[in-house]
């Protein structure tokens, strides 16, 4: 067990990260347990905290009286640096033991720029980096979350991923462990790997080559073993009712990022955005039962005392029983000040209607994502809302109040051109005149936040050409000279890393060696922008020799294998590109949910159907007929 010295806790900040003991969280004897698994997200403590997934895996494995799950997160830089000097390993917040002890060390993957996180906490553990040097005695190394799709660039440093929804298999995962520790006198790794490989969803990186053509580009991945997969489709839920969920959330002594309770509405999104990895990853759309959902809140209010809670999905307002669950929800606790929050609002009044029966949107300001400025694009994209439609919604919400609204956008989407551009700073203006129009007043603030494009693995993109940092900079530069009223806030961030996003995320085995030279360069926290330097990693990249621009720049060959084919949501290549066709010709695919559905192969594939609870009783289940 580590024993921190209370000098150290003093000389650093925010030291609560480093303490655990918070309300709920699961101390067990670890001498007798038959498995001992670390979660983390290679992050600092207020971003691990606020990770749902974490917290259902969390959970699930200690609801087994035979398995301990312990959380560890990114020491900050003055931690690190404090742990370093004093030698003291990486450890778990429930018992204060070091993560080398540890029978699996699973990382959720939420975003690639925190990749060089994961290699610095290996080391702070004493942990082998690579896999294929990690000892019999060495914890294997696990990862899973939506970057899943494509894990390529970090296959050397896993011993296998969980591609896909994590609540069943993380339980045959362990089972499969205990067996094979009770079996095995040699405890040979390799062996678990090959029992572990043969269930559905789990790939491990080390049973397959990665080759290439003569050009250098990614030709095959080749299984080594007869009985391994070629292709590893990712696990999905069927019944969101039947899974285990969220009821003791961990209550932390600090601010976190979403310093709230989540409850989980339902998973999925169908409607069909182009540019979106989560809405083809996620899909289709299963939601929970109203009932379902009143239990769980219940549980999670009275096991925590927090007093605010979010409808957490990726398009909430989509939820089919939301009114009669947020009137119900309010009810119920009318007397006790609990809070409900939505966190995206779709582009229409019925979400206005309900951020104002929640009220606690209006502190922060309304948050829109048009994601592209004029009509022709938000087609190419699939958006599916018109400039009609965001002014009505505008109205709604300056109607009931409102006067602070956030306004989404990308640059750099495929056909994008500068009369596009230009086109948000028009629109925004146009938001502006309204406040005026509906309130006679001016005391409006519009705030225009514009990201660079990014294409995904497994979106309708995936072989488009990322933008170049100096096209992405003109292209800002060009936006900032066309929005000129005082009332519109403009906000951009570095070009430089959504580059290095774009070509980790669409690169291959051979990045494994740019990343962890990066990481021995001091490159970590690449996400937080004061940590950030471009110039490190452009220099690990000339040093290795790997070129950077084919991975973000290069528009693919839509006939070309791609290094993440083998690791699928279920997804059909030909809806995909079908996807891609019709963006350039600026068609419209409807929302699969309640329509036909378009084909994307997933239900199919998988074996799974859409769950839409239309009303309150049984017989208003809707679940397609494929
Ligand atoms: S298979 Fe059809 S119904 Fe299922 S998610 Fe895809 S488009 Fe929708």
């Amino acid at each position: 067990m580590i024993k921190l010295s209370p000098s150290i806790l003093q000389a650093v900040s925010k030291p609560a990260r480093y303490t655990g003991g918070e309300v709920n969280a699961v101390c067990k004897d670890l001498d007798k347990i038959a498995c001992k698994f670390a979660l983390s997200m290679p992050d600092v403590y207020e971003v691990g905290m606020s990770n749902l997934g974490l917290k259902i895996l969390y959970e699930i494995l200690n609801k087994r009286n035979d398995t301990a799950a312990e959380r560890v997160y990114t020491p900050w830089p003055d931690m690190e640096e404090k742990m370093r000097q004093n030698n003291i390993p990486l450890y778990t917040l429930e018992s204060f033991t070091e993560l080398g002890k540890f029978d699996f060390v699973g990382f959720t993957l939420q975003y690639e720029l925190s990749y060089t996180n994961i290699l610095n906490m290996l080391d702070l553990a004493g942990i082998s980096i690579l896999s294929k040097e990690r000892k019999n005695y060495e914890p294997f190394i696990v990862g899973g979350g939506p970057c899943v799709y494509n894990v390529e660039p970090i296959a050397d440093f896993f011993d296998f991923f969980i591609i896909g929804e994590g609540e069943e298999v993380i339980n045959e995962v362990v089972t499969e462990f205990i067996t094979w520790d009770k079996e095995t006198k040699t405890h040979d790794r390799q062996e678990l790997l090959h029992r572990l490989a043969a269930i559905r969803g789990i790939y491990v990186p080390s049973f397959y080559r990665a080759e290439y053509n003569e050009k250098g580009v990614f030709k095959e991945l080749v299984p080594l073993f007869p009985d391994i997969p070629k292709v590893i489709k990712k696990r999905v839920i069927k019944n969101m009712d039947d899974i285990p969920s969220i009821e003791k959330p961990i209550v932390p002594y600090i601010n976190i990022v979403h310093d709230r309770l989540m409850l989980e509405l339902f998973r999925g999104c169908s409607r069909g955005c182009r540019f979106c990895q989560a809405g083809i990853e996620y899909r289709p759309v299963r939601e929970r039962r109203r009932e379902t959902l009143y239990a769980l809140a219940k549980k999670m209010i009275d096991n925590t005392g927090y007093d605010e809670m979010s409808l957490t999905s990726l398009s909430s307002a989509d939820y089919s029983c939301l009114p009669v669950l947020i009137e119900n929800l309010i009810d119920e606790y009318a007397g006790e000040k609990m809070n409900f929050s939505l966190p995206s609002l779709r582009i229409d009044s019925f979400s206005i209607d309900i951020a104002h029966k929640l009220q606690t949107t209006r502190k922060s300001g309304l948050t829109f994502a048009p994601e592209a400025g004029t009509q022709r694009l938000r087609d190419v994209i699939n958006k599916g809302v018109t400039e009609a439609d965001l002014l009505r919604a505008c109205a709604a919400a300056f109607e009931h109040g409102w006067k602070t609204v956030k306004l989404y956008f990308m640059m750099g989407l495929p056909t994008e051109t500068d009369e596009d551009l230009i086109g948000i700073a028009e629109l925004a203006e146009k938001v502006v005149d309204l406040y005026k129009k509906v309130k006679s007043r001016r005391d409006v603030k519009v705030t225009v936040s514009v990201s660079c494009f990014v294409p995904k693995p497994y979106t309708p993109f995936q072989w488009f050409g990322q933008n170049s940092k100096e096209e992405f900079e003109r292209k800002q530069r060009l936006l900032k000279a066309n929005i000129k009223n005082k009332a519109i806030h403009f906000n951009y961030h570095d070009a430089s890393t959504s580059i290095l996003e774009g070509i980790i995320s669409r690169g291959d085995r051979r990045l494994a060696k740019v990343i962890y030279l990066a990481y021995k360069k001091g490159a970590k926290f690449d996400g937080w922008s004061e940590m950030f330097n471009f110039k490190t990693w452009m220099q690990a990249f000339e040093e290795i020799g790997v070129e950077p621009n084919q991975y973000n720049l290069r528009t693919r060959d839509v006939t070309e294998k791609l290094p993440w084919d083998y690791t699928t949501p279920g997804v059909r290549k030909e809806f995909l590109l079908s996807e891609y066709k019709k963006a350039a010709a600026e068609e419209l695919t409807p929302d699969c949910r309640r329509s036909k559905c378009i084909g994307c192969g997933i239900c199919q594939e998988l074996g799974v159907d859409i769950v839409d609870w239309k009303g309150n009783n049984d017989d208003d289940i809707s679940r397609r007929d494929n």
